[in-house]
C-alpha cells in the first residue's frame, strides 16, 4: 500500500493539481492532508474542494483555525493576516462550516500519527525546524511514524529504540523498532530554497518513505495574487520557495 501525505497547500491551485496530476500521488492507495489548504494563495475554496475530494483525512492548520477563530488572527504576521482577512471573505458558509470542523491530529496506531504543527501540544502550533525541536517533541507519541507540515521545510528524525535520534535524507528507510518525526515540507509555499510542491510518499511494502518534488507554473499562481490584490511579497517568494 502507498499513502501519501501533503500539507500546506496555502490556496495555491497550480500547485495543487500539479501535485495531484503527478505519477507518485496517482499511485498512492491512500492521501492524507495535514491542513493549511488556505491562506496566502489565490484560490483558498478550489483548494478546499479538490482537497476533499481526494484526501480521506484533512487535519486543522493554524491558517484555518485562524479562519474559524478570527481573534487568532493577531499572532499572525501582516501578510498572514491580510491574506487570511481576504480569504475568510472568499470562503462560503459550507466552507467555513468545514474548516471549522477539522481535528488537531490523526492517529492509526501503531504505524501513523499525523498533525499540523507537532504531537506534543497541537493547539500551541509549534514549528518543528531541526533536530533540537523534533527532540522536544519524540517522547509525545508512540506510533512508528509522527507527519507534520507546518514549517514548509522538509525534515526526518530517526529515533531508534536507544533513546538517540538523528537526522536523516530522504529516501528514510523505515526499520523496525525505529520510531520517525517527518515534515512532509509544504505543497504551494516551499520555504527550502526549492520552489517546486513537495510531500511525501509511504510504501508500506517496502517501508520507504520518499520526498517528492513537482514543478508548477509558479507565474500563474503570482498572477493570481497580484490580480487579488493580497500582498505582492506572496507572489514573489513563491519563485524563490523560501
Ligand atoms: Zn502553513
Amino acid at each position: 500500500m502507498r499513502i501519501a501525505i501533503f500539507s500546506d497547500i496555502h490556496g495555491n491551485l497550480e500547485a495543487l493539481e500539479a501535485v495531484l496530476a503527478s505519477d507518485e500521488m496517482k499511485s498512492a492507495d491512500r492521501a492524507v492532508c495535514l491542513g493549511d489548504v488556505i491562506g496566502y494563495g489565490a484560490d483558498p475554496s478550489a483548494c478546499l474542494a479538490r482537497v476533499r475530494e481526494k484526501a480521506e483525512r484533512v487535519l486543522l492548520g493554524n491558517h484555518e483555525s485562524a479562519v474559524a477563530h478570527p481573534g487568532e488572527l493577531e499572532y499572525f504576521n501582516g501578510y498572514a493576516r491580510t491574506a487570511l482577512e481576504w480569504t475568510r471573505a472568499q470562503l462560503s458558509a459550507e466552507d467555513l462550516a468545514y474548516v471549522s470542523s477539522l481535528p488537531f491530529a490523526y492517529r492509526e496506531p501503531p504505524d501513523f500519527l499525523f498533525v499540523h504543527s507537532a504531537p506534543r501540544s497541537p493547539a500551541d502550533w509549534t514549528y518543528i525546524v531541526g533536530l533540537d525541536t523534533a527532540r522536544a517533541e519524540l517522547s509525545s507519541f508512540g506510533e512508528t511514524l509522527c507527519f507534520v507540515g507546518h514549517s514548509h521545510v522538509p525534515l526526518a528524525v530517526e529515533a531508534p529504540a536507544d533513546g538517540t535520534s538523528q537526522l536523516i535524507d530522504f529516501p528514510v528507510r523505515v526499520e523496525p523498532g525505529n520510531r520517525y518525526l517527518v515534515n512532509v515540507g509544504g505543497v504551494g509555499q516551499p520555504r527550502d530554497r526549492d520552489p517546486r510542491a513537495a510531500f511525501a510518499l509511504y510504501d508500506t511494502d517496502s517501508r520507504t518513505l520518499s520526498l517528492v518534488r513537482v514543478e508548477y507554473p509558479i507565474e500563474r499562481a503570482q498572477e493570481k495574487i497580484i490580480a487579488a490584490g493580497l500582498p505582492p511579497f506572496l507572489a514573489t517568494r513563491l519563485a524563490a520557495g523560501r
